[in-house]
């Protein structure tokens, strides 16, 4: 097995902020050192770049492992396990030779990036040199266009890197490093996405799940907060409140009409979430909504819904079909957590034709009905009960 000395992190958007690129990179690594640390020795940055000195001895298994957790930090373009070599030509050409077997390609290319100016040859340079070694040695040759293999060699302010291989990240930007949103977490296939696309945005996403009267808690146990430790994953963290819902589901089902249940309904749950919001100091509110996709979702109906939230409503799947949002679901491995039958409160003693063209003066009228309003609000919010996964209580 080759021994890598140290992993390079190349990171996506981050590379674009001027000002705040520090504050971005800040996050990363401390994404970063968050899952690496039993396997590297410090993590720095470099120009454009996050480099982790690897712990000695490394097995195989280990190298693997870093890879999967790697793989899901989001804000990095690629990485690659790398050999560190000294500062002269024919050091980087052993370094090269050690890294790759002859068996393996007929054509190749190097490619090169100096980010220290101060290094002799330029990457040009570096290319025809490395790359006359490589054809003398092996007598392969060059393909510019679709080599079989690229060897990559980066000169850094202190080191220079020998790799092979880049496994492509997640990208975005690095969870963290946006604020806080909460998710409005259903059961269903499309919040849990949204909340992943969040993330991908660089914030810190909370989860609060409206808990039907008629669900037993091994249900919620088995689908709601599995999916909070899936997507915990790519923040490391979860925070679930989870809200009794079946006091204010009776009186919406005592004063409203069956047509005009989802509605209300939802009118609540984003009163409750802005109120949880608050205690979080969260900016916004995600939900899984996309126009049309099923009846409570029309344009005028989302209208009557939103309208009763102070905080703006992120909608990453607006206009997405359904088809699109499952394959997302299945690559962040959502899906078949979602998929799991689950009686949500939204399907609960609602009309089988549910309104799809509301209007906001009605709707308003038939919450006035709705007694004590406030303290059925107030109610379910002392009495929800918040679970927190985390493997680290300091993310918290
Ligand atoms: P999903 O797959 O996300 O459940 P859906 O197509 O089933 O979406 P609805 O049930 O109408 O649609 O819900 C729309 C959105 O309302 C959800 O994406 C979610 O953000 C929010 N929502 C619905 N039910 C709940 C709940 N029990 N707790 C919290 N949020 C909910
Ligand atoms: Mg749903």
């Amino acid at each position: 097995m080759t021994k890598y000395t140290h992993i390079v992190i190349h990171y996506s958007e981050i590379g674009i902020k001027k000002g705040n690129r520090s504050k971005f990179e800040g996050q990363l690594i401390k994404n970063i050192n968050f899952v690496l640390e039993p396997y590297v020795l410090k993590t720095n940055r470099r120009y454009g770049i996050v480099v982790c000195l690897l712990k000695e001895d490394l097995l195989e298994k280990q190298i693997e492992e870093i890879s999967k957790k790697l793989s899901d930090i989001i804000g990095i373009a690629f990485f690659a396990f790398v050999v560190a070599c000294k500062k002269e030509i024919s050091d980087i050409c052993d370094c090269v030779f050690g890294l790759i077997n002859e068996k393996e390609f007929e054509t190749f290319k190097v490619n090169a990036r100096r980010s220290n100016k101060q290094f002799p040859y330029t990457s040009q340079k570096i290319n025809e040199l490395v790359g006359a070694e490589v054809i003398k040695k092996y007598k392969k040759k060059v393909n510019l266009d679709k080599p079989d293999l690229e060897i990559f060699i980066e000169v850094t302010e202190t080191e220079i890197f020998v790799y092979t291989k880049k496994t492509p990240g997640l990208c975005g930007l690095p969870t963290g490093s946006s604020g806080t949103v909460i998710c409005s977490l259903s059961g269903g296939i499309d919040s849990p996405v949204s909340a992943y696309y969040l993330m991908t945005r660089g914030c810190k996403v909370v989860f609060v799940h409206i808990l039907s009267g008629t669900l037993d808690v091994s249900s919620l146990k088995s689908k709601i907060y599995k999916l909070c430790e899936v997507l915990s994953k790519y923040q490391n963290f979860a925070k679930l409140y989870v809200v009794p819902f079946s006091d204010i589901q009776k009186q919406i089902i005592t004063f409203v009409p069956a047509d005009y249940r989802m509605i209300i309904y939802r009118r609540y749950m984003l009163k409750i979430i802005n109120q949880i919001a608050k205690k979080e100091n969260a900016k916004a509110i995600v939900t899984g909504d996309s126009v049309g996709q099923v009846a409570s979702q029309t344009l005028d109906n989302l209208l009557c819904i939103y309208d009763s939230s102070k905080l703006p409503i992120l909608t990453p799947l607006i206009g997405l079909n359904k088809e699109e949002i499952i394959s997302v679901a299945k690559k962040i491995g959502t899906y078949d957590l979602s998929i799991l039958p689950y009686p949500d409160c939204c399907s609960f003693m609602v009309d089988k034709h549910p309104q799809t063209k509301a209007k906001l003066d009605f709707v308003i009228d038939l919450e006035k009905n709705i007694v004590d309003s406030d303290k059925l609000i107030f109610d379910a919010i002392s009495k929800t009960e918040l679970i927190k996964i985390s493997k680290n209580q300091e993310n918290l």
